[in-house]
């Protein structure tokens, strides 16, 4: 019998664990356990229905364009709940001095690829518009190491543009700063471009011309579930052996014995042929300090940023009376705490009634870890102040959900890949341990649950499923 444990019962967990359940085992017997140190599993996807509303307290969706969740979703037979976002209502405004002005058609997250929307937009200065017509002719750079994203994006466009779309844009996925983050890590395709074609703008365009047209015109950008991520996770663990499944269960610490793993939860003890680490990477440092304190180093240092999510409902009144779109972004030059503020209503379909309102509004990020010990009405009071200043809205709202999320989301900071590989390495000297989970490869939930299934894929064949573990992954 190979045993193998999986620590951390987030989506990349759950992803490991269904693709181990799923394995072909070649007659091999296979047993995994999942420890989840919560009561619950599916780490940050929570979803809860409040007066026929369906309120996410995490993530909402996840991006058409990475495969890796509606495949997934596709397996688990949620083909037919998968819903779009209402991308013909889609406009998305970005606070300028105190008003709200739409992001203009065209712009490929800060990339311009359609010169009058562009020209004519009062979100940018004439200067900054002058920048983006001499960008076209930005000469190739070579590849030569790491920068941060407000770098390379000031190169090519000016400051402007990093306070205005780079920053907020950036704040809105990673709850981080653009002078922080790796532009290798965070936006390598456009590290790729510029050493292509130097110009953004040219690499943008001709990209463009090379996607296959689908029959069925474009696909939205964003994908979720007519229930709410959470039905994501019902399914997943609907699939898995119960027994298998330990909540409740922290995890203190792994180490290496006689060739295996011993994972010590509370005053228990098991031993393992294999385990994979799906927590955030310094829960995961702490865990490995004693067999591998080089790997703690490494994962220790890959930062973490938490966020608060608030849910406000509202009656018809105020859902007449607000700007059509998917919502707005607050660049830190504003100098409010509210990061984002989504129109849920009008993302998604199946969110809330159609004689009411739905807000999500995000505070937190990099820099703002103090509002994580502000109280309930505490929030609430800044962000019914900021509503009011930006939108307008001084209505009281019919419910209200705040959701604190400490260290949940990655920050890839400058050297992340360096730091990637450093892991890899030291992963060399340690059979049997796979890592999975929001710090190395990807932030979003298709990248995680690609991490989970390669994690397993990795796990299997440290046990001799070499072969199986292939077929998974094909
Ligand atoms: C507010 C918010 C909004 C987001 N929005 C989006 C979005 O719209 N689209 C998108 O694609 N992504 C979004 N993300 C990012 C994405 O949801 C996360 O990166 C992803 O879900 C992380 O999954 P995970 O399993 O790696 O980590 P987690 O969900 O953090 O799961 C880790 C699990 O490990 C458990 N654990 C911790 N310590 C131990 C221990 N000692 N022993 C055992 N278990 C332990 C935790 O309890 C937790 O359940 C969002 C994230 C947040 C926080």
């Amino acid at each position: 019998m190979k045993r193998i444990a999986i620590i951390g019962g987030g989506i990349s967990g759950l992803a490991a664990a269904f693709a181990l359940e799923k394995s072909p085992r070649d007659g091999t017997p296979l047993e995994y356990a999942l420890y989840e140190s919560s009561p619950r599993l599916g780490g940050v996807l929570v979803t809860e229905h409040v007066d026929d509303c369906l309120v996410e307290a995490g993530p909402d969706s996840f991006l058409t364009e990475k495969p890796w969740a509606t495949d997934l979703c596709r397996e688990l037979g949620l083909e037919d709940q998968l819903i779009g976002s209402n991308d013909p209502d889609r406009k998305t405004y970005i606070l300028v001095k105190g008003e709200l002005v739409e992001i203009p058609d065209g712009l490929m997250f800060m990339v311009p690829t359609k010169i009058l929307p562009t020209v004519l937009s009062p979100l940018f200065s004439a200067r900054t518009k002058i920048r983006m017509a001499e960008e076209w002719f930005h000469p190739p750079r070579k590849a030569d190491g790491d920068e941060s994203v407000a770098s390379m994006v000031e190169r090519h466009y000016g400051a402007e543009m990093v306070d205005r779309l780079a920053d907020p844009l950036l704040s809105g996925v990673y709850g981080g700063e653009a002078s922080r983050l790796s532009v290798r890590a965070v936006l390598p395709r456009f590290a790729e471009m510029e050493a292509k074609y130097g110009s953004l703008g040219r690499a943008m365009l001709a990209a463009r011309g090379k996607m296959p047209r689908s029959a069925n015109g474009p696909r939205p950008l964003f994908t979720s579930l007519k229930d709410g991520m959470q039905q994501l996770v019902d399914a997943l663990v609907s699939r898995l052996t119960p027994s298998a499944l330990q909540t409740n269960a922290p995890v203190q610490s792994v180490q290496l014995q006689n060739g295996g793993w011993l994972v010590s939860a509370g005053y228990a003890s098991d031993q393992f042929d294999a385990i994979i680490l799906a927590t955030p990477a310094q829960i995961a440092a702490g865990m490995i300090q004693t067999a591998s304190p080089q790997l703690a180093f490494e994962l220790c240092r890959i930062d973490y940023t938490s966020s608060i999510t608030i849910n406000l409902a509202y009656d018809r009144s105020v859902r007449s009376a607000l700007p059509p779109g998917f919502g707005f972004l607050v660049p830190r030059s504003e100098g409010r705490r509210m990061l984002a503020a989504t129109f849920v209503h009008n993302k998604f379909p199946h969110r809330a009634p159609l004689d009411r309102a739905l807000l999500r509004c995000f505070i937190g990020g990099a820099n703002s870890e103090e509002v994580l010990g502000f109280g309930d009405d505490q929030i609430l009071g800044i962000v019914r102040d900021e509503l009011r200043q930006i939108i307008g809205l001084t209505a009281d709202p019919l419910f209200v959900r705040v959701h604190r999320w400490k260290s949940a989301m990655a920050q890839y900071g400058v050297g992340h890949l360096e730091r990637l590989q450093r892991i890899e390495n030291l992963l060399v000297g340690l059979p049997g341990l796979a890592l999975a989970g929001n710090g190395y490869r990807g932030i979003g939930v298709p990248d995680c649950i690609r991490s989970g299934r390669d994690a397993a894929a990795k796990a299997l064949a440290a046990v001799g499923l070499a072969e199986a573990a292939t077929s998974t992954r094909a």
